[in-house]
């Protein structure tokens, strides 16, 4: 059987750091177990920042107790860092001490210490314990755990926080799992039918649009991606409008359900990751499917075009031109910058839903990796009001964007082509992510536009440390709390 275990936070003093100060609900348990969780502590010392302790025999209702280390009580905002950091540390902390009683194997209810921000405790505690094992046999799969959020004081607005940071973390849970799912499994008419069996029951409009429709719209950039894959492409269309009498915003995701390269074939080694190109439209899924989960009053549309990119003798060649839905023309130069041209159609189309803002989002380029690693999300945009939004929106969930130039010298090297508008690469081979945002703004009229290049934090190996291994599902958290502030007109 069983057994059920409590989790709970102590800060440092910040006067004395040798002194220690325990969480509100800490506190109390310490009150029900006359004194012996202090007496535990005061054994051992105070506990250092983001270390886990695990008693044993202090309470008959929970016979194991563990307590994290939270770092400096009121740490605030740290400046150079962009972060909340009491909100970060409470995330971290938490996610060490739901990690450790989970690997203790035999715990089968944990309840959490919300340590007064159950936003971020939720959220840490639902996020360490994500795992994709759902192709693994049942004795290979880690021990289920039930998290409980542990509010003594039974105050109402704390269960509303916890609430809240569930659905964050559910929301960004799966998209790790559209994400980190093999692509023989995740194909175009994969997503597009778990969207419709996921976000129609929540009251979001989806639209599967097929090859035929792509044709119709002259979507000639996209389908030449499509091109070289046995997969059927599709081209996904998700309305969530829950604020009547208002404009909506476009999220634009790019979709490529596997990217080999195509006939510029990638080398072998981590070509597997490639599974997650798709990062941009399983945010697009996320961001909705917890928007609407939240039954929040936005308006937003996402298109996430979605097909293989795949070397064939049908595929797209190097020098090839094709003409996107705008009329220009591009030539292929190389067949590996397929996301610039699946978005190139989708970010035309997102014009004719008039939006207040065009946001995409794409595992776009290495260049933004060599650039930023996995700290940040390069954003490129138009408007520096709605950057500032977002870049708010980062300090608060810990996942943080930077901003990064939209310049004419670099479209200098996209519109330098011997036998059409644009070629797909530019020449140089240097600031290859600025130089991907040129070509995509060839695609945008309207004034406020933002792209993210989410290929530096695609996967996670310990960059964030609630997140664990695998595919991250960032900055899918960051976009919820921009779309809900965006239509609670907090944009100055
Ligand atoms: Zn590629």
């Amino acid at each position: 059987m069983g057994k059920r275990a409590i989790l709970l936070g102590c800060f440092e003093k910040n006067e004395d750091k040798e002194k220690y100060l325990l969480t509100e609900n800490a506190t109390k348990f310490d009150e029900t177990v006359d004194g012996k969780l202090s007496d535990a502590i005061n054994v051992i010392g105070p506990l250092k920042k983001n270390k886990c302790r695990v008693f044993y025999g202090l309470s008959p209702t929970h016979p194991v107790v563990a307590v994290v280390g939270l770092g400096p009580n009121n740490a605030g905002y740290n400046d150079s860092e962009e972060i909340d950091e009491d909100r970060e540390n409470i995330r971290s902390a938490i996610s060490v001490g739901t990690r450790t009683l989970r690997d203790l194997g035999s715990i089968d209810q944990i309840d959490v210490d919300d340590c007064g921000d159950g936003v971020a405790a939720a959220e840490g505690s639902h996020l360490i314990l994500y795992n994709y094992d759902e192709l693994k046999g049942e004795s290979l799969k880690k021990s289920n755990v039930n998290l409980n959020h542990l509010n003594v004081s039974k105050d109402p607005e704390a269960e509303l926080k916890w609430n809240y940071g569930l659905t964050l973390a559910k929301g960004q849970n799966i998209t790790r799992r559209l994400m980190e799912t093999p692509a023989n499994l995740m194909t175009p008419t994969r997503f597009g039918n778990i969207a419709v069996e996921e976000l129609s029951k929540l009251g979001v409009k989806v639209h599967i649009r097929d090859r035929a429709w792509a044709e119709s719209q002259k979507m000639g950039s996209f389908l030449s991606v499509a091109n070289g894959s046995d997969q059927p492409p599709i081209f996904l269309e998700m309305h969530y409008n829950n604020a009547p009498n208002t404009k909506p915003i476009v999220f634009v995701g790019k979709g490529i359900t596997f990217d080999s390269g195509g006939i510029s074939l990638k080398p072998s080694l981590n070509m597997d990751k490639m599974r997650a190109d798709m990062g941009g439209a399983a945010n697009v899924f996320g961001t909705i499917y917890t928007l609407a989960s939240l039954k929040a009053s936005v308006n937003i549309i996402g298109l996430t075009p979605l097909t293989e990119n795949m070397p064939s003798g049908k595929a797209t060649k190097p020098g090839d031109v094709v003409f996107a839905m705008n009329g220009k023309s591009i030539q292929i130069d190389n067949t590996d910058a397929e996301g610039r041209l699946v978005l190139a159609d989708a970010l035309c189309y997102a014009h004719n839903f008039e939006p207040q803002l065009i946001l995409d989002i794409a595992t776009l380029t290495g260049a933004m990796k060599v650039a930023l690693g996995a700290a940040m999300v390069g954003v490129f945009s138009t408007s520096t009001k709605h950057y500032n939004l977002l870049q708010k929106c980062g300090v608060q969930t810990g996942d943080r964007v930077w901003r990064m130039p939209i310049l004419s010298h670099f479209t200098k090297q996209i519109t330098d082509s011997a036998t059409a508008d644009l070629n797909n690469i530019g020449g140089a081979g240097q600031g290859g992510a600025c130089v991907a945002a040129a070509f995509l703004k060839e695609f945008v009229t309207n004034p406020n536009w933002m792209h993210l290049d989410i290929a530096g934090v695609m996967d996670n190996k310990d960059d964030v440390s609630y997140l664990g291994k695998g595919m991250s599902g960032r900055p899918m958290r960051t976009l919820v709390y921009f779309a809900k502030a965006f239509f609670n007109n907090e944009l100055n």
